[in-house]
């Protein structure tokens, strides 16, 4: 099936006399005949058991997910928090390293560097436009994985994962790729070599603002046991009465890893009902990316002509300084959201921010309604201006996240900010 097809029919196929929509179920615990089959399903865990680790609705939307990107397995999480988290745990313990660039989402940098850090694990930052040779000596012989993100929130970076692939497996550790921003409509991050994924579904998956989630994805194409350097996948888990994650599940042992003892461990798993709901945010996703690309492109292209703007951001814009990237790695389109800086900093910015009616002024991007969000006093509010230009946000800048509303009223509504400032 092609990936609008997939959107709707992956992960579940109902059987005759099945319900025609997956149905939720909503239970914590399921029933089994005999001791037997509960011990064989400890040894090999093949059926839902217990609803903190796997739930029968949970599991076709993991299917579904793991469909869209192409990979052997998928957990879902509660946030993308969580799965940026896992994703991390999964490979690196207390005295492990991990190498990330330092564009990525601003929650990902205060895990990686404040809360990862107390736990012993190190993140090393690198600058991703650096050459193949100057992000290498970033990696020690305790670093276990890499980190990027397709399109960075809210740089608008885009990452050169094939790049990022290269280097990784040169030091036999895991591409892992934050493919929020893209989705698997827009990149495939496993086509250019990434091993892992993982998403916020919140923002695009979801679409409709409705429940807060996340999602780790594995290709299955990576070799844990090609170096030494992951002996918890490669030895047995005390914790598993002795189980080789390598050896029982082969392809697929990151992600049942993940779940056998992160999952179990932590417990971040969605309710069946957040399961359902994302569900019906992917089945129109195929068809909602395309109009966010498109609204997007036009908005940037507004802006551009705009005098009292004196800067736009977007990849997908020609001229845009990641223009050629995202040509390679996102021909369809990069998203619905676009920055924008505008003349006369701050105060300007609020005008404009305050003079909308259509756009929304949200703690939110990658909604299906257009909105707005104005770093500078929301998300960077406690920095001072020399530090906002410090970490590349000025105080002119609004994020400023096309929904699926007919053009002309969104650009209308901007219209509306352009003339209050
Ligand atoms: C929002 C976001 C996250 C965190 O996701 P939550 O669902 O809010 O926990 C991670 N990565 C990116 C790129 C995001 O935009």
């Amino acid at each position: 099936m092609k990936i609008e097809s997939k959107c709707l029919h992956a992960g579940y196929t109902p059987k005759n006399g099945d319900p025609g929509v997956m149905p939720i179920v909503q239970s914590t615990t399921y029933v089994f005949d005999s001791c037997d089959h509960v011990a064989e399903l400890f040894d090999m865990p093949t059926e839902c058991m217990y609803s903190r680790f796997a739930n029968p609705t949970c599991d076709a939307v993991e299917k579904k997910i793991a469909a869209l990107e192409g990979g052997v397995g998928a957990m879902l999480t509660s946030s993308g928090q969580a799965a940026s988290l896992l994703s991390i745990l999964n490979v690196c313990s207390a005295g492990d390293s991990f190498v990330s660039t330092g564009t990525i989402y601003g929650g990902t940098v205060n895990l990686f560097a404040v809360t990862l850090k107390k736990l012993g694990i190190e993140c090393i930052w690198v600058d991703e436009e650096a050459s193949a040779e100057e992000i290498s000596k970033a990696f020690k012989p305790n670093t276990k994985a890499m980190f990027g993100e397709t399109i960075a929130n809210p740089a608008l970076k885009v990452c050169d994962i094939e790049k990022f692939a290269k280097i990784a497996h040169a030091h036999n550790v895991p591409l892992i790729i934050d493919n929020t921003f893209a989705t698997p409509f827009l990149c495939r991050p496993f086509e250019w070599g990434a091993d892992i994924i993982v998403h916020s579904t919140t923002k695009y998956m979801d679409g409709h603002a409705v429940q807060g989630g996340g999602v780790i994805v594995d290709s299955g194409n990576f070799d844990w046991t090609s170096s030494d350097k992951f002996t918890d996948f490669t030895t047995p888990d005390e914790s598993y009465h002795g189980v080789v994650y390598t050896e029982s599940f082969g392809k697929a042992a990151y992600i049942i890893k993940a779940r056998m003892q992160l999952m179990r461990d932590f417990g971040c798993y969605p309710s069946a009902h957040s399961a359902f709901l994302l569900n019906l945010g992917l089945e129109t996703l195929a068809v909602r990316m395309p109009r966010y690309c498109e609204n997007a492109l036009a908005m940037a292209k507004f802006f551009k002509k705009s005098d009292k703007i004196a800067s736009v951001s977007y990849p997908g814009l020609e001229g845009d300084s990641n223009y050629t990237l995202a040509q390679k790695y996102l021909p369809n389109g990069t998203s619905g959201v676009v920055s924008i800086s505008i003349k006369g900093g701050r105060d300007a910015a609020v005008r404009f921010m305050d003079a909308l009616k259509l756009a929304r002024d949200e703690v939110h991007v990658a909604d299906i309604r257009t909105c707005v969000l104005h770093p500078a006093s929301a998300t960077h509010r406690q920095l001072t201006d020399e530090q906002l230009v410090a970490c590349g946000i000025d105080g002119g800048m609004v994020r400023f996240s096309c929904g699926i509303e007919n053009i002309e009223d969104i650009m209308a509504d901007a219209q509306l900010g352009l003339d209050a400032i």
